[in-house]
């Protein structure tokens, strides 16, 4: 076994020694299937014991934060890492008095259908009296958390020599991992729908990737790219599929920690595609259990679009039966949640919570952040701040609680759902009448 770390099987619980296989269990992977979730996903496992040795006990995070945390990453030398600056995103305090009557926000668009099913709405009228806390990862390179795996990814391939990275993407994952390439020399081949929202294509193409656009939906991406990586040798970067992903996405768990002053949040909601964001922070806050640093797991809230519920909607099931997913949040529109038994797992050992949220709900979670708290985030995560409102409608945010939103993308990313909600005002001729005449009938409007 490596000194460092092994693998685990999260469904049959073989381990494989760190140097003996790169993507999913041998023995599970034969039985996968195209309709089903991946069997076979490996957990990343330390020898902790090894880890609490090398420091004093108490005082670990501190110790281990000085050495980048290189104890608790599948890397052994800190400077393959990427230069840029990843991680470590802000995490804002928000007055929860923000939320009050976000219906008022709608009623000041252009749409009276919508005004009418937000007035007959039921207004809310819970406690504001708990913490809120907004952790904005489009504060990352390429705008998404995405960096976070991609940023491990791209250090693992330089700390083995392999130069091309290959990706199956909705667009974020490939947008992610193009800019990181670029930033370290490496070169990256992108496979996603020809459907992906523009502005992350022409990221893709901006940092210089091979883009291969395919007639089909991410599920035919992320078959065709395993493919290259066969024929090629090309690292793949597959969420879920490579092991990697998810030790460079439970950075966000030991950061929440330090921000949050040494403590672990009551709840964190977080938005919920193949469920790897979501093991990722389930993996670092054990990780710190594992450590001694804490004696507990935050409730961690997996939200869905009502139009992608995949994986919630199996959480229970025998067998997994997939929907077509139709949710305009594109970077959590997935059929097959690949990190599904993994996510289940967690959910199941931790007591994870989940909740369903509807797409005009997300359109007003967009407009409430941004109108708000000046943050603008694509709908996926948008979706993860319109569960806590949920939660808070619902009367499930605890007084005094410490709550924490994971918003994952920038609204950059993908403008269109939001704009075909905004009317853009036709010119004004360019003379001082014409202005004031322009905000008095902006007065009156
Ligand atoms: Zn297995």
């Amino acid at each position: 076994m490596n000194d460092k770390f092994h693998y685990e099987c999260t469904d049959c619980g073989a381990a494989y020694d760190a140097g003996s296989v790169m993507y999913l269990c041998p023995a599970c992977e034969k039985e996968n299937v195209k309709d089903q979730p991946i069997k076979g996903v490996l957990r990343t496992v330390y020898d902790f014991s090894r880890i609490l040795k090398k420091f004093r006990a108490d005082n670990v995070y501190d110790q281990l934060s000085k050495e980048s945390f290189l104890s608790v990453l599948p890397l052994r030398d800190e400077n393959c890492l990427p230069r840029l600056k990843i991680g470590n995103t802000p995490l804002y305090r928000i007055n929860p008095e923000v939320l009050e009557q976000p219906d008022q926000i709608e009623k000041t668009l252009e749409n009276n259908h919508r005004k009418q099913r937000s007035d007959n709405r039921r207004k809310p009228g819970k406690s504001l009296d708990f913490n809120l806390f907004f952790k904005d990862d489009s504060q990352n390179p390429t705008f998404s958390f995405k960096d976070r795996a991609s940023a491990l990814v791209s250090a693992w391939a330089k700390e083995h020599g392999i130069k091309t990275i290959v990706a199956a993407s909705t667009g974020n994952a490939g947008s992610s991992i193009a800019g990181i390439c670029a930033s370290q020399g490496q070169h990256a081949v992108i496979v996603v729908p020809a459907k992906a929202p523009v502005a992350k294509l022409t990221q893709i193409i901006l940092y210089g990737a091979t883009l291969i656009p395919v007639d089909g939906a991410y599920d035919d991406a992320f078959d065709l790219s395993r493919g290259l990586t066969q024929r090629f040798g090309w690292y793949n970067r597959n969420t879920a599929f490579n092991p990697v992903t998810i030790e460079g996405k439970k950075s966000v768990a030991w950061e929440l920690y330090g921000q949050l002053g040494r403590r672990v949040p009551d709840r964190i909601f977080i938005p919920v595609g193949d469920g790897v964001i979501y093991s990722g922070v389930a993996k670092g806050f054990e990780d710190l259990m594992n450590l001694g640093i804490t004696d507990r797991m935050p409730a961690l809230v997996a939200v869905q679009s009502e139009k992608s519920a995949n994986l919630i909607r199996n959480l229970e099931r025998p067998r997994f039966v997939s929907k077509p997913a139709r949710t305009f949040a594109d970077s959590i529109r997935v059929n097959i949640p690949r990190n599904f038994n993994m996510t289940r797992q967690y959910m199941h050992q931790y007591n994870g919570e989940s909740i369903l949220v509807a797409d005009d709900a997300i359109r007003k979670a967009i407009l409430v952040l941004a109108r708000r708290t000046g943050i603008f985030s694509e709908p996926a995560a948008a979706a993860a701040f319109a569960g806590l409102l949920k939660y808070r409608e619902l009367g499930l945010i605890h007084v005094n609680s410490t709550n924490v939103v994971l918003l994952t993308g920038s609204g950059l990313k993908d403008i269109n759902p939001i704009k075909s909600r905004l009317s853009i005002p036709q010119p004004v001729e360019p003379t001082s009448t014409a202005i004031e005449r322009y905000l008095e009938k902006w007065r009156n409007a």
